[in-house]
């Protein structure tokens, strides 16, 4: 079995696995990352997206949904925030099943990374409600996936730390996402961690940054007409993917869908958000206030999340508190909470030494009924006990000579309301009476006995006469798993058939029969068609950090994989005219002993590249090219952007994908349909 931990993210998700004696974060996702997209680590992440595209079968999820859906919803999301249903391609999901889905897309993408993802530690934010905790561990059991321990994101984050620092520290966990900023002390102390303060903002994240720099080119270059709803995504893409660059370079040209190119400074963001960066430091002074703590009782300052990682943020923090925060190569924003999470699911494994103290987040308990006949949470285990726990309560039943009595195992707050969405029933005993008395000596005591793998024993025994009623192990991180509907329900998920909506099809006048989408060895018609390869988008494919969660310098495009790429294609279409296009700055990105050969390839005329003093960007000459010769595009992108500009690339027949796996070079040919209003 394997030892993993998930960052189950809102925005993104992360997977590690303590392999032999460290963590390793995997590349869950890459092959499906647009060069564009494709910075260092970013193979690391998986967007926890889900969506549909009218040109494909089934769902999507990750890097593709996030860059190639028609239609998104942020699952996980709505899943934390209470909302019980997503709605895809026309068909209600329960939250839970469409979380299902994403872990096992992940599960998936592990195994393409030759492992699997069996048994887990998975994270969930330290404010998170019971019901999310229910629901998430539910989502990752429907997925095939057990359940160790729930984890706090910021527990994990410490956990990560402390394993390479290795002494007792007071840690306060500064971590800026996508929809949220969450700050937690917690006190790391002879192996132990305790939290004792967690302070938070919801709606204040990345998104609203995006916002600011959308607000910041809309003022340069105003929407000329109005946009269609693929152009506003893309813009939306270009703006998050500009802003993610303003973090680690002075400046980025923005391009709006109406063609006006806008240069924005790192400056002018930073500007345009110092009062939701002031916002972001309230939950800092909200915690050192709760504890009666100063700045500088703070010992290490962990900054994660992707947000945490604009420049002026971290000198915000470092300001605040006094302290430059943990360097980027020891705290890796993006990958910290997975790696802690790793590490906890190897100690509960027993595969590596550690203590992980773990405690229940909510109470355990059963329902009763009080003299007003109201039902209402009878607490037995409380929130916070460190595990294993045990304890017990003794009970009466309502009414003499009972049979049969319904015992129901609750998760939850006594405080609230049984009906209320915190309160979770995990699963319901029956306890038999073997004689049927008055209801005084029918007492029963019912004891719980919680373990730290989250495994439950309930005992039930007489007072009267000491008979055990009940001893019955509850799993209760995996009860209530797939029932058949919820099976079927995530069946129907994963296979569903795009639905044939009339508003997603686009209409070829020339459609060219001789073209079959579907086959994957459908050929281009006649003899000698000119193929124009992309040829900086293939030589990028699957080139990732040579170390996950390493950033590598040399990260960099490979010539031998374009040029493997291009006999391939020609050992398939031996009649083709192939044209190879690089971007401008492609012999300066590939490694260093590639270099001349790229440069005797570019003076020899087989490669080429946009002219001097244009843009970089090798996609536009490509375009330019295959509208010329009226030829088929080679890429492994989608050509979306370009569609406006030329509308026949949404014709069957015109773009070929290429898609490098396990080192054989696979050619399909790809219709890139956006939606177009209909008039
Ligand atoms: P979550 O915890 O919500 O899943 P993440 O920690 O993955 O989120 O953060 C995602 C957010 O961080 C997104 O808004 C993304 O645009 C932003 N982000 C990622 N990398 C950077 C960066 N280098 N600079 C600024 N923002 C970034
Ligand atoms: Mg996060």
């Amino acid at each position: 079995m394997t030892t993993t931990g998930i960052d189950f993210g809102t925005t993104n998700s992360v997977v590690a696995q303590w392999q032999v004696d460290d963590v390793e974060v995997l590349p869950l996702d890459a092959h499906n990352l647009d060069a564009d997209w494709r910075r260092p680590g970013f193979d690391l992440m998986f967007p926890s997206v889900v969506g549909t595209s009218s040109l494909r079968r089934g769902p999507l999820f990750g890097w593709e949904a996030k860059l190639r859906s028609e239609e998104a919803a942020e699952a996980c999301k709505r899943l934390l925030r209470n909302d019980e249903y997503v709605t895809i391609q026309g068909r209600r999901y329960a939250a839970t099943t469409v979380a299902a889905g994403v872990f096992t897309a992940m599960k998936d993408g592990a195994q393409r990374n030759l492992t699997d993802i069996d048994r887990a530690v998975i994270t969930v934010p330290a404010n998170a409600t019971g019901a999310a905790r229910y629901r998430t561990r539910a989502a990752a059991r429907f997925a095939g996936i057990e359940v160790q321990a729930l984890l706090n994101e910021p527990t994990a984050a410490a956990m990560s730390y402390v394993h390479d620092i290795q002494e007792d520290t007071q840690i306060l966990v500064f971590d800026w996402g996508g929809g949220t900023i969450d700050v937690t002390v917690l006190d790391y102390e002879d192996g132990f961690f305790e939290e004792r303060a967690s302070r938070g903002v919801t709606e204040l994240g990345g998104l609203e940054i995006d916002r600011r720099l959308r607000q910041l080119v809309l003022e340069r270059a105003p929407a000329r007409k109005d946009w269609t709803s693929a152009q506003q995504r893309q813009f939306r893409l270009d703006v998050e993917r500009s802003k993610i660059l303003l973090s680690s370079q002075p400046s980025v040209r923005i391009v709006t869908p109406d063609e006006k190119e806008v240069e924005i400074f790192q400056g002018e963001l930073e500007e345009a958000i110092t009062d939701l960066v002031d916002r972001a430091l309230a939950p800092v002074e909200a915690c050192l206030r709760d504890l009666r703590m100063a700045p500088l009782d703070v010992d290490d300052v962990l900054m994660i999340g992707g947000t945490s990682q604009i420049p002026s943020v971290r000198a915000a923090v470092a300001e605040a508190l006094q302290m430059g925060p943990v360097p980027l190569a020891v705290c890796d924003p993006m990958t910290a909470v997975a790696r802690g999470a790793a590490l906890a699911s190897a100690v509960l494994a027993k595969e590596t030494s550690g203590v992980i103290q773990v405690a229940n987040s909510h109470a355990l308990g059963t329902a009763t009924r009080d003299t007003t006949g109201r039902r209402r949470f009878s607490e037995i285990i409380p929130r916070n006990s460190p595990l294993p726990w045990s304890e017990r309560k003794s009970y009466t039943p309502t009414s003499n000579y009972s049979r049969k009595l319904a015992v129901e195992i609750w998760e939850g707050d006594r405080d609230k309301d049984l009906s209320d969405p915190d309160n979770v029933q995990l699963t319901e005993l029956t306890l038999t009476y073997p004689q049927q008395r008055v209801k005084d000596e029918s007492r029963f005591d019912l004891e719980y006995t919680y373990d730290s793998n989250g495994l439950l024993h309930v005992k039930a025994t007489l007072e009267y006469t000491g008979e055990v009623v009940i001893d019955e192990e509850v799993k209760s991180f995996s009860t209530g798993g797939p029932t058949p509907e919820v099976r079927k329900e995530l069946d129907d998920l994963l296979n569903a058939n795009p639905a044939p909506s009339p508003s997603l099809m686009v209409s070829t006048s020339r459609a060219r029969s001789d073209i079959r989408p579907q086959a994957s060895d459908a050929a281009p018609s006649g003899d000698a068609r000119t193929m124009v390869v992309d040829g900086s988008n293939l030589a990028w494919i699957g080139r990732s950090p040579a170390r996950p969660g390493r950033y590598e310098p040399d990260d960099c495009p490979s010539y031998a994989q374009l040029l493997a790429a291009r006999e391939a294609l020609a050992g398939k279409f031996p009649e083709a005219d192939i044209q190879v296009v690089v971007d401008a700055t492609f012999r300066h990105r590939v490694a260093e002993e590639e270099r001349d050969a790229v440069t005797a390839a570019l003076n020899k005329g087989e490669l080429m590249q946009p002219p001097p003093g244009t843009e970089g960007k090798g996609d536009a000459l490509v375009a330019a090219i295959a509208q010329e010769c009226g030829g088929m595009v080679v890429t492994n992108d989608n050509y979306v952007e370009m569609q406006d500009r030329y509308p026949w690339l949404r014709e069957p027949g015109r773009v070929l994908g290429a898609t490098l796996a396990k080192e054989a070079w696979i050619f399909t040919p790809r219709t890139c349909v956006t939606p177009r209003r209909r008039n």
